[in-house]
């Protein structure tokens, strides 16, 4: 740091033009990303809520009430009115949560944990941080877990399994429903990781995939409204089917204005909070769906133009996620990005995949696909 400041007028000069660097939602060149522009009232709501801080949460009635309000709708949502919750920072902390609540229900040494093979990366960390043993099921052919794997790696030490609803790599739900029953039979804690299909399989035309708190076992869900929410960065969220599963995760606070803290992070913004509720006001059931419906018009046109070029999907998408491959899909993703496409090459699957978010629009895909024949004819 300086010796002195500068002025105001040069530090907004030199945070604006550090801010071109970033890439921005409005091109419609990012594909690869799970976030989104977030809607004009989340920013609003996020400037109003600036200063207010969740962490203590005392000293800010509104926001708290704010956070109540959120975590009430997605329970409903949801399917569970009397479910409980938390705005957390983001998917890894709501996964984060429930992990950690279902090993301190277990209590036993040595704990493990069954995961799909297709879980989310931040299951790695988790394991790492709560000493947990990931025991890895593997999937069916349609990139499902395979409850037969499931039942395999159940033991007495295991304390959780986990499904998820949306896979980041391919957009896939697992037979939630069904891992359900499993979990219900061995009475074993069941978390279901809808980061990214909570906020969109509830909204979709056609079919109706369980995925949450109607599936009796279902004990934990994490929902981002951070992602196809689209409330401002950091709204994570975790739901917990029993108020009595709080009593696992809470930590005493010695010196704040709440004697207790249940969230991983202490310090957090209410900003996150007032920035969902504006949304979910805003846009209601209705305004969610047309969203949700447009998106998967443009993951149709998608599809249908990869098909033409003759790319193969990996698989038929369930939601607005697009997952393809080449002959060498690894430089395709490459020669995409040298074009300004910002797309991600997954290994596990050798793709490239494409979440098709609100910011991404018909004109975008159209001129995504002009590129894309043009780099397959050369
Ligand atoms: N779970 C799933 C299925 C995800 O797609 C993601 C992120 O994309 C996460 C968890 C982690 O969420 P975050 O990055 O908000 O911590």
């Amino acid at each position: 740091m300086q010796p002195n400041g500068v002025s105001r007028k040069t530090v907004l000069a030199e945070i604006k033009r550090i801010r071109a660097l970033d890439n921005g939602y409005d091109n419609g060149n990012i594909l690869c990303s799970m976030c989104t522009k977030p809607h004009p009232l989340a920013k609003k709501a996020f400037q109003t809520f600036f200063e207010s801080n969740l962490g203590d949460p005392g000293l800010f009635p509104g926001s708290v009430q704010l956070e109540k309000e959120v975590i009430r709708e997605l329970a409903t949502l949801l399917h569970r009115e009397k479910a409980v919750g938390f705005i957390t920072s983001g998917g890894t902390e709501a996964n984060l949560m429930a992990l950690m609540a279902a090993r301190n229900i277990a209590k036993i040494n040595q704990p493990e944990v069954i995961l799909p093979e297709s879980a989310h990366f931040s299951f790695t960390k988790i394991c790492n941080l709560l000493n947990l043993k990931p025991n890895y099921a593997g999937l069916d052919s349609t990139f499902r877990v395979d409850l037969t794997e499931v039942e395999k790696h159940i033991n007495k030490k295991t304390v959780a399994i986990v499904g998820t609803a949306g896979t980041a790599e391919l957009g896939i739900i697992d037979p939630i429903e069904k891992l359900s029953e499993v979990a219900l039979r061995h009475g074993i804690y069941l978390h279901v990781d809808a980061a990214f299909g909570g906020l969109v399989i509830p909204f979709l035309n056609g079919k109706k995939h369980r995925f949450d708190f109607n599936s009796e076992g279902v004990k934990s869900l994490t929902v981002d409204p951070h992602k196809m929410g689209m409330a401002a960065i950091p709204a994570g969220g975790i739901l917990f089917r029993d108020a009595s599963t709080l009593d696992f995760i809470k930590t005493e606070t010695p010196y704040l204005t709440d004697r207790i803290q249940y969230t991983f992070v202490g310090t957090r913004t209410g900003a996150a909070a007032a920035s969902t509720w504006a949304v979910f006001k805003a846009l209601g059931i209705e305004g969610y769906r047309k969203i949700v419906g447009n998106c998967m018009k443009t993951t149709k046109l998608l599809t249908d133009g990869l098909k033409k070029a003759g790319l193969k999907l990996v698989v038929e998408p369930s939601l607005n996620l697009v997952a393809f491959r080449s002959g060498d899909t690894k430089n395709l993703a490459k020669k995409l990005w040298g074009r300004g496409w910002f797309v991600t090459y997954a290994p596990r699957y050798d793709c490239i995949r494409i979440v098709v978010m609100p910011h991404v629009k018909r004109k975008h895909v159209s001129a995504f696909l002009k590129d894309l024949c043009e780099i397959e004819k050369f």
